[in-house]
């Protein structure tokens, strides 16, 4: 797929650091072989206490799960929580239905206080892509949320339990927001979106599973780095750019 920018579209690869030439070659052809650090298993010193989750999620509307969320206590998380995070930037009363679903790394401790994803030079970086794709933060067209709405403490990683038992809000976000193509991005969206289906495909490097359209909820999946990741190594930048492609691709046409 050969993804046609304009002037605008080019000057906002380039405010990423991309090389425009990146955008005219085959989504193929740009995959380069990663080196970044591969998705394993957080250490797992803690034991995941677990609770029933809400009951009747599978049916909830928007506004019932995030309240849902707000007062889960299926996991150990909502005891460090100061408040939990749903979705990022878009209105409880805002057209369910999206055509981008962005799946992040849990909010850290400022995005939290914020009830907020990727702020600052990761929020300005993430809608430089958007904007590339010709896309905006616009409810319709793109909404972001978090793989776990509880942040993690700081001195340990998600544990799998917690990942596994927070499953069940992002299936319910999927099913109410129907997205075209997911964009799974970091480390820890990768891995519990990836382990629904496919246990042992989620603790593979990044490397070995960019470039495949993987499935979540019956959506099309595509995995890629956090903006935050991509600001520690600007490299991997037209490696994200080629997983954007392969995603709109996978998107269809007005
Ligand atoms: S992380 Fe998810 S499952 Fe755990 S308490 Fe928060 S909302 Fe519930």
């Amino acid at each position: 797929m050969t993804l046609e920018l304009d002037t605008r579209q080019r000057a906002m690869l380039l405010a990423m650091g991309i090389k425009v030439w990146q955008a005219n070659v085959p989504a193929s052809q740009r995959l380069v072989t990663p080196t970044t650090a591969a998705p394993t298993a957080p250490p797992t010193a803690d034991v995941a206490t677990l609770k029933a989750l809400p009951h009747g999620l599978g049916e909830m509307d928007w506004v019932a799960l995030a309240d849902a969320a707000a007062q889960c206590q299926a996991c150990d998380l909502c005891e460090t929580r100061q408040r939990s995070v749903f979705a990022s930037g878009r209105p409880l009363d805002a057209p369910t239905h999206t055509q981008w679903l962005f799946i992040t790394d849990p909010p850290h401790a400022e995005e939290e206080s914020a009830g907020q994803l990727l702020l600052h030079s990761d929020g300005e970086l993430f809608v430089a892509m958007l904007q590339a794709l010709g896309l905006a933060l616009e409810p319709t067209q793109v909404c972001v949320v978090p793989v776990l709405k509880c942040r993690v403490p700081d001195t340990r990683n998600p544990l799998p339990e917690e990942l596994q038992q927070c499953r069940a809000f992002l299936e319910r976000q999927v099913a109410l927001l129907q997205p075209q193509v997911i964009v799974a991005m970091g480390r820890w969206a990768i891995q519990s979106v990836l382990s629904a289906n496919t246990p042992a495909l989620a603790q593979q490097p990044l490397g070995k599973l960019r470039g495949q359209v993987h499935r979540f909820a019956n959506t099309p999946v595509v995995v890629t780095y956090h903006p935050s990741s991509l600001l520690r190594t600007p490299l991997d930048k037209a490696k994200a750019w080629a997983d954007l492609c392969l995603a709109h691709s996978l998107t269809r046409r007005p």
